[in-house]
C-alpha cells in the first residue's frame, strides 16, 4: 500500500466517522423539559412515580427548570450541599432517595401569612414524570 493510497484510507475513515458523530447528534430526540409545561395533574418521581409535586403548586419561573412552591407533604426530604463552592439544599425523593435538584428561597411571594411563601423547589425535568388528571 503506498502512503497516497494510505492517506486516502485514513481520509475516508475520518470523513465516515465525522458523518456517524453528526447522524448520532442530529438524531438525538431533545432533552424533555417540564419548564413550561402547565397542564393540570401530578409530578411523580420517574424512578419510583411517587407522587412529588401537584401542578396547582407550580410556577412560571424565568429559570429552565420547572419550579414549584411547595411539594407533595412528607414526599421530599433535604439534604446541605455544598459542593461546587455554593451553599445549596439539596432534595431528594424521600421515597427512593433520588436526586431531584434544589429548594430556593427566592420564589414566589404569595402571601407573607402562607406557609410556603417564597419557596422554589427548582427540580430537574430528568428526574420527574408527568400524570395529568383524568378527563372525562
Ligand atoms: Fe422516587
Amino acid at each position: 500500500m503506498t502512503p497516497r493510497v494510505v492517506s486516502i484510507c485514513v481520509s475516508l475513515l475520518v470523513a465516515g466517522i465525522v458523518v456517524v458523530a453528526f447522524a448520532s447528534v442530529v438524531t438525538r430526540p431533545p432533552e424533555r423539559s417540564f419548564a413550561k409545561h402547565f397542564e393540570a395533574g401530578v409530578y411523580v418521581c420517574a424512578t419510583c412515580r411517587q407522587p412529588l409535586f401537584e401542578s396547582r403548586a407550580k410556577f412560571a419561573s424565568t429559570t429552565r427548570w420547572p419550579s414549584f412552591r411547595a411539594a407533595v407533604e412528607s414526599s421530599v426530604a433535604e439534604r446541605e450541599d455544598r459542593s461546587e463552592g455554593l451553599e445549596r439544599t439539596e432534595i431528594l425523593c424521600r421515597q427512593c432517595n433520588a436526586h431531584l435538584g434544589h429548594v430556593f428561597d427566592d420564589g414566589e411571594r404569595t402571601g407573607d401569612d402562607h406557609p410556603d411563601a417564597g419557596l422554589r423547589y427548582c427540580v430537574l425535568s430528568s428526574a420527574l414524570e408527568f400524570e395529568g388528571e383524568a378527563r372525562e
